[in-house]
């Protein structure tokens, strides 16, 4: 006996939809919520993934600047989610997360059929997230909720709710750019100890940029709705970009509502974004361009490394053509 996707689909009348935006850290995945969160109709939420012990257990800044706890938006979500934050049983949800929200899962979770206790399982966890998606939208009219939380197995966890109507937007950096970023030193200004993002070697980078973005595409392959999207498109054509994505996510925009996109600059205003990056916590008009510093600070010798551990995927997006000056073939690509 095992339980197959199709037992699970279509049970719900009302799905709550959300957009799960999708990818290795440092790959821009940040802005892009920050700029759909300007969109009418949706609500962004930060990395769900984090909320837990974070927010939680602790009493991380939210970018509306106050602490979680004092933060009136997230307390109703509490409030109208469990009857109380105090009700979560972050022990029970960490041990979970360990049991099945992990990259070496994915296979598990990306089969058509699994085992009903995995399935059990697979459902308690997902329950928790559910609960937060529907009293967020419930609570802002959002029709669409997102939760940028980036990592594939989250995603692929989601993918067996029946209350959950999802899109994936999966954002995609050239290696190099991300394991350069992966480098660098970045205070975490929410956190109450000045504590420092996480740094990566550029190999280690490399290899979690090969295994983040190959699940993404085979979440693609498995029935769910997934838009690839460069950063560097985002970065290129901001406009015509989010208009695609936004076309994708089933919003109805008019023009105007991309007003706050000007030439090389976004407008952004406050959000609840509850953990995630710290451009989370910018408000107002922040520059929107090309952050090539790896292009003249990187080391060749590393560049070379990193090149040749991502080749396979470096060449399907097609990163490898810009550095020979070939034309970028034709692919499936958010604003194309
Ligand atoms: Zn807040």
């Amino acid at each position: 006996m095992s339980v197959k996707i199709a037992d699970t689909a279509e049970q719900s009348d009302n799905p709550v939809k959300v957009v799960f935006i999708g990818g290795l850290g440092r790959s821009g995945t940040t802005l892009l919520e920050r700029l759909l969160g300007q969109l009418p109709g949706v609500m962004p939420l930060g990395e769900i993934t984090h909320l837990w012990e974070r927010d939680l257990l602790g009493n991380e800044m939210c970018a509306c600047g106050a602490t979680f706890s004092y933060c009136e938006f997230w307390q109703r979500i509490g409030a109208a989610a469990f009857g109380s934050w105090d009700s979560v049983d972050v022990e029970r949800l960490g041990a979970l997360k360990a049991t099945i929200d992990r990259t070496r899962h994915i296979p598990a979770l990306a089969a058509k059929r699994i085992a009903p206790a995995q399935h059990q399982l697979v459902r308690e966890y997902v329950s928790y997230f559910e609960k937060v998606y529907q009293a967020a939208a419930a609570d802002t009219n959002a029709r669409v909720v997102v939760d940028s939380s980036k990592h594939a197995s989250l995603a692929y966890c989601l993918r067996w709710s029946p209350n959950i109507d999802l899109r994936v937007l999966h954002v995609v950096r050239d290696s190099r750019g991300v394991a350069y970023s992966w480098t660098k030193q970045v205070r975490r200004p929410e956190s109450p100890t000045g504590d420092q993002m996480t740094r990566y070697s550029p190999a280690k980078a490399a290899m979690l940029w090969n295994a983040q973005n190959a699940a993404f595409s085979l979440l693609a392959r498995r029935g769910v709705p997934v838009r690839r999207v460069r950063y560097e498109r985002i970065i290129q054509r901001p406009r015509k970009v989010i208009a695609s994505l936004a076309r994708f996510c089933d919003l109805d925009l008019v023009e105007s509502d991309l007003n706050f996109i000007g030439d090389g600059w976004a407008d952004l205003g406050p959000s609840h974004s509850a953990a995630g990056n710290p451009m989370r916590f910018t408000v107002g008009r922040i520059p929107i361009r090309p952050d090539e510093a790896w292009t003249d600070d990187m080391p060749d010798g590393t560049r070379r490394m990193v090149s040749t551990l991502t080749r396979p995927l470096l060449g399907r997006y097609g990163y490898l053509n810009e550095e020979t000056l070939v034309p970028e073939p034709k692919e499936v690509t958010a604003g194309e």
